[in-house]
């Protein structure tokens, strides 16, 4: 079981970045500068290495992208991926939600563009701490300034910049470390030998000598220690140690952020970001307790980053590996967890056992018999477990649930069909799995035509799984056109009483009940409720009450517009009549399920059935000139811009530098941003960008419904 010392010593952070800042160059030099420590204790380890190298190879897609684990200065750094594009909500989020801090990569030459600031503010939303890389200051127009101004203008982010590069572009040499004022040159084979240096007297001295009083007065806004050092003699010099802790106090706090420079494709810089990684991101101790919520009564309940207190995990991640099944990614909140000791997966109630436990780090699968606090790891063996799942030890008899991923329903859907009947079984499995990484996507047998479709967040998610499907499970697919998952609702109250009287197998089964349904706020779901007259109350028994209930719910999964799931509707059960001995759940069952059906048609006949629609938030960030043309695009898709502004929260309309690119907010529903991305380049000569997700259901104009029905239904 680890110490407190040994956790103090973990780092469990992710890399983030926006696309070509450098995330992928920076990540491979990190674990090359750590592997080669890991490779001069183990060189008798060569044949496990090229056995995981073969593995690999042949997947073609590499186990390591989703947690990578390496170590630097007897520190533990494990790394989570983050993904770079921000489509999909559940990756970044189940990402920053296992996450304790965070490196950012930005390109010197762009600064801050609009997918870093997306990423940021999610970080921001999760309180994520984090240091910047400010990489590529070997290319052309590179300037650490330009990038830190945008941190503080445009991301609201107070940085700390901790060193001054040395050169510029093509002669950018390496850092000043201004805490110690030392000159860093890289050299040796890839940049591994670190010549360090005093600096000489001369113009970068003097530079430097600026830079770190501006660092101490930064620190000194927010930490209090050296406010007031500072405040005793403004000129004393601050030593680097009480600098560096009262930055690590202020990167934990989430008050600032320390700024570096580098150049990873040209292996300058990338040791000292390691040593901020260390110095400044917290470990699993400085964090605050996590909250769960207790099962049983759904108190919250704190559970302490301690390894003697009940193990606690939470799966973030589903890989499946042609060689050992599903891998099973998940991070340890509290506790520990021997190898032999199983598992409850809380939220699916199922006992789980672990045939192994693997560490990955950048060259090799180790296995390992224990994990405990801070643990990255991943398990072999798990046959339920999904992302987002909380993870308890079996003879754990307190069940709780970590704030899972909210994972969002599906809003768009596909048949898919597997070209022969013999493909049929493993389009099956490959779905499957498919769903236990990414439960964002969802499976399901229409019950009319019997095809399979496959429901996900939008166009391109859905597309992407079916590339997967081809590639990484060999699976062809054919593919239906993508549909709009339409809901439906009520727009007025409904009554409707119903009698149900048979003969089943030689006994009669009578109910009798009466509901009411009305609608619901947009986006408040259904609900029942009994209302019987009080001498009735009290004699209608409890099992009969949740019968009809089943049957109610029952009977709202299809609506009857075109058997769409019904939506923010209320049912309440104003009466009631029962024969005993007569009457059962089985009668009350089916008569509940009835009378909502029969109470809808008659709804829909009434012209009080609606069909609700997906509406998106969509964000384009776009450069001024072509937003007239984004927004007359985005009217003529039924949209409704909600907003406009300048791009970046804190940017000067008009400074010229970055105040002309525009985000334009809109709600917009899904069915018309069919091939948006393509119109979207072509209106903009491909210089803006978009994302989005849902916002809420709404209903369909009356027209629209009218021509959606005529062509589902074909008449
Ligand atoms: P990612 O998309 O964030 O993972 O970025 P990559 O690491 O794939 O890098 C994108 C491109 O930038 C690649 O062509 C890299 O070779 C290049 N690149 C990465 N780091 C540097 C750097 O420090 N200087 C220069 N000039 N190019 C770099
Ligand atoms: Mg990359």
């Amino acid at each position: 079981m680890l110490d407190n010392r040994q956790i103090a010593r973990i780092r469990d952070i992710g890399i983030m970045a926006h696309i070509d800042a450098g995330k992928t160059t920076t990540t491979e030099r990190i674990l090359y500068y750590t592997g080669i420590t890991h490779r001069i204790g183990e060189v008798h380890d060569g044949a496990a290495v090229m056995d995981y190298m073969e593995q690999e190879q042949e997947r073609g897609i590499t186990i390591t992208a989703a947690a990578t684990t390496c170590s630097w200065r007897e520190h533990r750094i494990n790394i989570i991926d983050t993904p770079g594009h921000v489509d999909f909500t559940l990756e970044v989020e189940r990402s920053l939600r296992v996450l304790d801090g965070a490196v950012a990569v930005f390109d010197a030459v762009a600064g801050v563009e609009p997918q870093s600031e997306t990423v940021w503010r999610q970080a921001d939303r999760y309180g994520v701490p984090r240091v910047a890389f400010v990489n590529k200051m070997d290319r052309i127009g590179a300037t650490l300034e330009r990038t830190v101004d945008m941190l503080r203008d445009d991301l609201g982010a107070r940085p700390l910049v901790a060193q001054l590069p040395i050169g510029s572009e093509g002669e950018f040499e390496g850092v000043v470390d201004l805490l110690e004022m030392r000159a860093l040159r890289f050299t040796g084979e890839l940049g591994a030998e670190i010549d360090a240096r005093p600096l000489d007297a001369g113009e970068l001295h003097e530079r430097a000598v600026a830079a770190r009083a501006a660092l101490v007065e930064a620190v000194a806004e927010v930490d209090d220690e050296v406010m007031e050092m500072f405040l005793a003699d403004e000129s004393a010099d601050i030593p680097a140690d009480v600098l560096r802790a009262a930055m690590r106090r202020a990167t934990v706090a989430n008050a600032a952020v320390v700024v570096l420079c580098g150049s990873s494709l040209r292996n300058k810089g990338v040791q000292p970001l390691l040593d901020a990684i260390v110095d400044y991101l917290p470990s699993p101790l400085d964090l605050p307790p996590v909250e769960a919520t207790r099962v049983a009564d759904g108190e919250t309940v704190p559970r302490r980053p301690a390894p003697t207190d009940p193990f606690l995990a939470l799966a973030f991640k589903v890989v499946s590996d042609p060689h050992r099944g599903h891998l099973v990614f998940f991070r340890v909140y509290s506790g520990s967890l021997q190898l032999k000791q199983a598992l409850t997966n809380v939220p699916r109630r199922r006992k789980e056992k672990v045939q192994k436990l693997l560490q990955i780090h950048a060259n090799k699968t180790q296995e390992i018999q224990e994990v405990s606090v801070g643990s990255i790891a991943a398990a072999v063996g798990l046959k339920f477990t999904q992302t987002g799942d909380t993870l308890i030890r079996a003879d754990d008899k307190e069940l709780v649930l970590l704030a899972g991923m909210t994972i969002p329903d599906p809003v768009i859907f596909q048949a898919v069909e597997a070209r022969s009947a013999s493909e049929q079984s493993a389009l099956d499995e490959a779905l499957a799995s498919l769903v236990r990484e990414d439960p964002s996507l969802s499976v399901r047998e229409d019950p009319e035509s019997g095809q399979m479709l496959l429901g996900g967040q939008g166009e391109l998610h859905l597309e992407i799984m079916v590339e997967r499907l081809r590639r990484e499970f060999g699976v062809e697919a054919k593919v239906g056109r993508p549909q709009v998952a339409y809901r439906e609702t009520l727009t007025g109250p409904m009554r409707h009483a119903l009698e149900y009287d048979r003969e089943v197998g030689g006994k009669r089964q009578y109910a009798k009940v009466e509901l009411a349904l009305a609608p619901r706020p947009r986006g408040e779901g259904n609900a029942f409720c009994a209302q019987l007259p009080p001498e009735r109350a009290e004699a209608f028994s409890g099992e009969l009450l949740q019968a009809v209930e089943e049957g109610v719910r029952d009977a709202l999964t299809r609506g009857p517009i075109l058997g769409y799931p019904v939506d923010d509707v209320e049912v309440r059960l104003v009466d009631a009549a029962w024969l005993d001995g007569d009457s059962s759940p089985a009668s009350f069952r089916a008569a509940a399920s009835m009378a909502v059906m029969q109470a809808m048609e008659q709804a829909k006949d009434a012209g009080a059935a609606r069909l609700l629609e997906p509406h998106m938030l969509v964000e384009v960030v776009v450069p001024q000139d072509f937003t007239g043309a984004v927004v007359s695009d985005l009217t003529g898709r039924r949209g409704r811009v909600l907003g406009m502004e300048p791009f970046g929260a804190g940017a000067q309309a008009g400074d010229g530098s970055h105040g002309t690119t525009q985000v334009v907010r809109a709600q917009v529903p899904l069915a018309k941003m069919v091939g948006y991305a393509t119109s979207l380049r072509s209106a903009t000569q491909g210089r803006a960008s978009y994302s989005m997700r849902l916002l809420q259901h709404e209903e369909v104009p009356a027209d629209v419904q009218e021509n959606i029905v005529t062509s589902m239904r074909g008449y």
